[in-house]
């Protein structure tokens, strides 16, 4: 068992100062579980009481290349001697939208961002200034981000799938004026004749459809290609933008992102997260007619921190490494033994199980095939993950406490940091299959 007193000792401290002891909420994990970094090296991170691990979350995508990466640390360096930021622009803008435009087809032009949340903010208004609507679709178990209109959610978890209704279309925080819910629909994944209907009902007043066609917050669940295809379509024919959120799935799933992999360009994507390996920075691309609108007297964008030469620097030494090497084949060769060896772990103890997603980011599922919504998921046996993954942190593995974040893989990753997994993976199968054995024991006992 893992040693925390060092991490909740400072959890108590650092509560008289931040709220719940964190600078971000998901970052709290419970009084007694909540971790302090001392540092993070390749695909691991170490504590403050020293213990070590394999990181998947690899601070939710960034991390392509594994943490501290020398050549983008001496990139940044460079970087910094520039001066920051000056509310003036710098030569390397265009070097790293040049870059981009190559990497990911049909993108024409980017504007750059500090977060994946400024970005797609960015680029709904991008689209509603474009088309002059206001109202907008998203896709049930995405996340874009903690800005207002992205703050719609289908209330899964309080539904129940026999009601023959639709989930509830709720707020994920308080403090969002609920007047701004009647911009917002929902619709369920891969469902063809709801995108239809929906678009023959509200697709005239739609500015944008914004979709994460492999959901990295929502268990890697993917959306079907004739899916993305046909929202292409219904977009098109009714003047709506598509937006494709690849805040996760950029330069991490393929050089060009998911879109490229789907056959499917779309009007505007936003990128975060491994397009600048830790450093903050995004992107909104486009194609050159709706992204010309971010113009004086159209779409405001801007931003005091908006392509630090830091940032900058980190964003044009990733970008070069993942398209001039084998990194992203790389990881994902390893996503791939890591699923072999997760496989053969989860076959010999008889569990039926499935992944979704993509080797680079991945769901594991305890069911034959994994879902393909959000809905589904809620049929899914989700609290077998839940408890493993306690098991897991235990035993030297970051991973999110809930079944919905998916494992991250980075060019870091090793054949030591692949052993260590899945020594730690049985360990922890086979502490929940005890904890659950006892559970059904002591229920039996009760009846
Ligand atoms: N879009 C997607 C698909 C994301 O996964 C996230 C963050 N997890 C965001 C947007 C928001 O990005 P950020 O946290 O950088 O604001």
């Amino acid at each position: 068992m893992r040693d925390l007193t060092r991490s909740n000792a400072h959890f108590r401290k650092a509560l008289t100062r931040l709220p719940l002891g964190v600078a971000s909420t998901f970052r709290y994990w419970g009084e007694d579980r909540t971790i302090y970094v001392a540092r993070g090296k390749g695909g691991r991170v170490w504590d403050i009481d020293g213990n070590r691990y394999v990181d998947y979350r690899l601070g939710y995508g960034p991390a392509i290349l594994g943490y501290a990466d020398d050549r983008v640390d001496a990139a940044t360096r460079q970087g910094m001697d520039i001066g920051g930021v000056f509310a003036l622009s710098t030569e390397r803008e265009y070097e790293v939208a040049d870059r981009i435009c190559r990497m990911v087809p049909g993108m024409d032009l980017v504007r750059f961002s500090n977060s994946g949340t400024e970005a797609v903010m960015s680029a709904l208004r991008l689209a509603r200034a474009h088309t002059g609507r206001d109202e907008y679709l998203l896709v049930e178990g995405g996340y874009h981000g903690l800005f207002d209109a992205a703050l719609w959610m289908a209330d899964v978890e309080g539904w129940d799938p026999r009601s023959n209704r639709d989930p509830e279309v709720v707020s994920y925080s308080r403090g969002v004026p609920l007047s701004l819910r009647a911009l917002a629909h929902l619709v369920p994944m891969n469902d063809m004749q709801r995108l239809e209907d929906t678009f023959a009902r509200h697709g005239d007043r739609l500015a944008a459809m914004v979709i994460e066609p492999i959901q990295g917050n929502c268990c890697a669940i993917s959306a079907r290609r004739d899916y993305v295809q046909l929202a292409r379509r219904l977009c098109d024919r009714h003047g709506v933008l598509l937006i494709i959120d690849e805040v996760k799935t950029g330069f991490r799933v393929a050089r060009g992102g998911v879109q490229s992999l789907l056959g499917v360009v779309p009007d505007i994507a936003t990128f975060a997260k491994a397009m600048g390996n830790g450093y903050p920075i995004a992107a909104i691309a486009g194609r050159e007619e709706v992204m010309r609108s971010f113009a004086y007297g159209k779409a405001a964008h801007g931003g005091t921190y908006t392509a630090h030469s830091v940032s900058l620097a980190a964003a044009a030494e990733t970008l070069r490494i993942l398209d001039e090497t084998t990194a992203l084949a790389d990881l994902a060769a390893y996503g791939e033994r890591l699923q072999g060896g997760i496989a053969a772990i989860l076959d010999s103890r008889g569990i039926v199980h499935s992944f979704s997603g993509h080797p680079s980011m991945f769901g594991v599922f305890f069911a034959a095939a994994p879902p393909d919504n959000y809905r589904a998921w809620k049929t899914s046996d989700y609290s077998f993950y839940d408890r493993m993954a306690r098991h897991l942190q235990d035993n030297g593995i970051i991973c999110e406490p809930d079944s919905r974040e998916p494992l991250f893989m980075c060019a870091a990753h090793d054949a030591d940091c692949l052993a260590d997994t899945l020594k730690a993976f049985g360990r922890a199968v086979d502490l929940t299959l005890d904890e659950t054995g006892q559970d059904a024991a002591r229920m039996a006992a009760r009846d």
